[in-house]
């Protein structure tokens, strides 16, 4: 296709053969080691991406400060960014519609899985809550295309912002706080597989519930029996899925704010809990399962049916991937001996470095240590709303592995 006029008019950036490789692969980043010029170019802009010959590899957005210096936005020319957002939000929207059904929260726009990288954009009801995550994504027009598309398509009450400081500062960007853009309503009573969860705005983790987890809580539901044990609870999702489900459930966290709203929610689902109390201990989960793992072989009171083990990530950069996996092992091994015969342990890890097979070389590691023979009944990933782009390992973070647990 011969250049139009505005995409002559683009910045160019040249890189190494290295980084064209890795986008014929179809991954949409280069990063900044790979950048061979990238003169004059501004930060967050819209540029043309050429190998080290100069000949077009497709339109990128820069930043000038992640390492992440180059996010694919298309393989061809782009006219104008404006059109092409707005074509992606609806793309985005219409995925979800033919996706995601019986849930009034679902993350409607995840970044590179929806080609709109650097842009997160979760549902609570008629709340959205947006995430900006680039310069690029950042600036005034782009905003001003973002909040009129969606609101055009979908007439949200409000839009809010939530703001992570830790990446507008990796993005070089003025400090913002998280607040509406739009409208006023920030809570609501939002219902995820017949569940019922409170939500606010600005209250809570990520942009309030752990969406990516929708379909492995239903999941999980079905398996589960007898006592269950929900480590890491948050605000209760898995607890309150599995509850139905068994004769007890305790649930453990180590934040205090995040079990006031867990008891609350199951308030507001006492039809579904039909008399059923979860308990809610606040606690160090690594301590805990040390003691109560110890105390299982005499004490059956410290013996599970069920175990849901979702720690937040351990492996935030590579680096970290030995003592993560040493930690997810530590969890696993110590869930294991407090699993009854036929028990069913549900073990996540939202980490993107860890691997699916190093999460099940892990596990498997952690079984031959306990002593324990494991089948795996589901391996499972995040919900269908947070799409994996298959070229692009990174947008697989979460694994849930369901398995059966006999002596
Ligand atoms: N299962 C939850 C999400 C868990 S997120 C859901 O489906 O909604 C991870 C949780 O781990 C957070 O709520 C955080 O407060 C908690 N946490 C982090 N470190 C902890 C620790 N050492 N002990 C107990 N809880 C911890």
């Amino acid at each position: 296709m011969p250049p139009t006029k505005k995409q002559a008019d683009l910045a160019k950036i040249k890189i190494s053969p290295r980084g064209a490789t890795r986008l014929k692969a179809g991954h949409v980043w280069v990063y900044r080691s790979d950048i061979v010029s990238a003169e004059g170019v501004l930060p967050g802009s819209l540029v043309t991406v050429t190998d080290h010959r100069g000949k077009p590899l497709g339109t990128a957005l820069y930043s000038s400060s992640s390492q992440i210096a180059v996010r694919m936005i298309s393989n061809e020319a782009v006219e104008d960014l404006s059109t092409l957002l707005r074509h992606r939000i609806a793309e985005a929207i219409a995925y979800r519609e033919s996706l995601v059904h019986d849930t009034g929260a679902y993350r409607l726009i995840f970044s590179e899985g929806d080609l709109l990288p650097g842009l997160i954009v979760d549902r609570y009801n008629d709340i959205l809550s947006l995430q900006i995550l680039t310069q690029a994504m950042d600036a005034d027009s782009v905003r001003e295309t973002v909040l009129s598309e969606l609101t055009a398509r979908l007439h949200p009450a409000s839009i809010t912002e939530r703001v992570d400081p830790r990446v507008r500062e990796l993005e070089a960007l003025a400090p913002r706080s998280s607040g509406l853009l739009q409208g006023e309503k920030t809570s609501t009573t939002f219902a995820m597989n017949g569940v019922q969860f409170r939500y606010n705005a600005f209250e809570g983790q990520k942009t309030g519930a752990f969406l990516d987890q929708r379909e492995n809580y239903a999941t999980a539901a079905q398996y589960a029996h007898g006592e269950a044990l929900d480590v890491f609870c948050y605000q209760g999702g898995f607890a309150l899925h599995l509850a139905p489900r068994c004769a007890r459930v305790t649930a453990v966290d180590s934040s205090r704010p995040a079990l006031e709203v867990a008891d609350q929610n199951a308030a507001l689902n006492k039809s579904l809990l039909n008399g059923k109390e979860i308990e809610w201990i606040e606690a160090n989960a690594f301590d805990l399962l040390k003691d109560y793992s110890s105390a299982a072989r005499t004490d059956e009171a410290r013996r599970y049916d069920t175990i849901v083990l979702d720690p937040p990530a351990f492996a935030k950069s590579k680096r970290d991937l030995d003592p993560a996996l040493r930690g997810y092992k530590e969890l696993n091994l110590r869930a294991l001996k407090m699993l009854r015969p036929g028990g069913i342990l549900v073990t996540c890890s939202c980490s993107y470095h860890v691997s699916q097979s190093s999460f099940l070389e892990m596990l498997a590691s952690a079984a031959v240590d306990a002593h324990r023979t494991l089948r795996l009944i589901e391996v499972r990933g995040q919900a269908k709303d947070h799409p994996v782009l298959l070229n692009v390992p990174e947008t697989a973070y979460l694994k849930c592995v369901i398995a059966d647990v006999r002596y």
